[in-house]
């Protein structure tokens, strides 16, 4: 079969990397290894799909050059998106700090992707994997499950590695790498970190125990988020935040009260009610459970009249700045995003083209662009797919 655009990996950038190109009627076909297009769109945002995020801005970005996601960003934007989604009548809602999701169903969103691809005239196939890429003369020659495609254009879209059961595979760095690009090293994303041995037994059984406000922070990076305690370790959203930032050996620390000075407040308390025990008035401000582990582990528990001012200060400071030792993170399995993947050094940064071999694409999360928790992930693929549809 011959084709102006083939693109490898029915997901949100290749959906719309493949709708675009359509409506510039070049012929396209979509090629997909799972049994069923956008499987991460609908798993995704709970089932809500956070599809964008109002305040998308390039420094909500992860990438060795940070400049790269600025263009393709700047001639898609989230409000493209909305238009797109107010379109087909998906109703939606901001959650918080600008995320939009659906009210209904991520099976919307997928929804609206089939019908525009459809009006495009772009033909997708699943349960079609590829077994063999080749440059010609003329384009690619790609040899799939269901067949040879002879191809102008070839666009990569086939995403990073987290959860591997919902189709997530290293083909397109393995692509990426037989037409000599780098591929910079990878890893989980958006991700529960662990606790290990002592650092672990301390706090396992406050798994369930949540947080509503912290603030974590690794080196210049900080995220203020609600926190919850698993059974393996911490989770909750300023944690996968500041996980796509942490690496095993740094230093990790958490501001478990970030909206009150507690030192102040502390001496506050003391005046106020100096019987009572300190993990009680800790209990007014923290989780129950969390207070008396502190003072279990922190600081012995006594009325508040026999703290001096100083060990009140220290133990505020201390709640403001809690060493947590990490051993990793629970990994593909249960990360939102990949980091790292094909270098953008080789990558043209508003074509998405590859430099190294005209009519190559990469786009979306197989590229070395990961955004933060919120939507800017999938406005990264759609705004990278929408540049390579462009020109594709
Ligand atoms: P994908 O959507 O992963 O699509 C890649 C496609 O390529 C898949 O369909 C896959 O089957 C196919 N493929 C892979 N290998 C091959 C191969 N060898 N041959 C053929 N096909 C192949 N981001 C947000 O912005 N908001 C959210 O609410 C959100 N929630 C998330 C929830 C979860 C649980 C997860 C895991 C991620 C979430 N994300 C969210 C991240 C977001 O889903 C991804 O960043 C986004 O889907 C990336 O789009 P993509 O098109 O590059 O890759």
């Amino acid at each position: 079969m011959k084709v102006d655009v083939l693109v490898i990996g029915a997901g949100a950038a290749g959906l719309m990397c493949a709708i675009v190109a359509g409506q510039r009627g070049r012929s396209v076909l979509v090629v997909d290894h799972a049994n069923k297009v956008g499987k991460k769109i609908l798993m995704s945002g709970g089932g809500r799909c956070n599809f964008t995020n109002t305040g998308v801005t390039p420094a909500a970005y992860l990438s060795a050059n940070p400049h790269f996601a600025k263009s393709a960003l700047a001639r898609y934007t989230p409000w493209d998106f909305i238009a797109l989604v107010e379109k087909h009548r998906i109703a939606y809602h901001e959650k918080e700090l600008g995320q939009l999701f659906c009210d209904e169903s991520s099976k919307l969103i997928v929804r609206m992707l089939l019908d525009e691809c459809a009006q495009a005239g772009v033909r997708i196939e699943t349960s079609c994997g590829v077994k063999r890429v080749r440059k010609t003369d003329e384009g690619f020659n790609v040899v799939t499950a269901h067949g040879e495609v002879h191809a102008q254009s070839l666009v990569v879209a086939t995403g990073g590695l987290s959860i591997p059961s919902m189709g997530a595979s290293g083909f397109g760095y393995e692509l990426a790498r037989q037409f000599g690009h780098a591929v910079l090293p990878t890893r989980a994303g958006l991700v529960p970190l662990t606790l290990s041995g002592k650092h672990q037994e301390r706090y396992q059984d406050l798994s369930g125990v949540a947080l509503p406000l912290t603030e974590t922070r690794v080196g210049k990076h900080s995220f203020r988020a609600g926190m919850l305690f698993t059974h393996r370790g911490l989770s909750g959203p300023s944690i996968l935040q500041i996980s796509s930032y942490w690496q095993a050996g740094d230093d990790l620390r958490i501001d478990l009260h970030p909206e009150r000075d507690l030192a102040a407040w502390l001496q506050e308390q003391r005046v106020a009610r100096p019987a009572a025990e300190l993990k009680n008035v800790l209990g007014d401000v923290l989780p129950r459970r969390l207070a008396q582990r502190l003072c279990e582990l922190w600081f012995e528990s006594r009325p508040m009249r026999q703290y001096r001012e100083a060990e009140l200060k220290s133990i505020g400071e201390q709640l403001h700045d809690w060493p947590i030792v990490a051993s990793g993170t629970e990994g593909y399995r249960t990360a939102e995003v990949t980091l790292g993947g094909v270098d953008t050094d080789g990558i043209s940064s508003s074509t998405m083209q590859s430099k190294l071999v005209n009519g190559l694409y990469f786009i979306g999360e197989v590229v070395d662009v990961t955004g933060w928790l919120g939507g800017y992930n999938f406005q990264w693929a759609w705004a990278s797919g929408h540049a390579a549809g462009e020109v594709a």
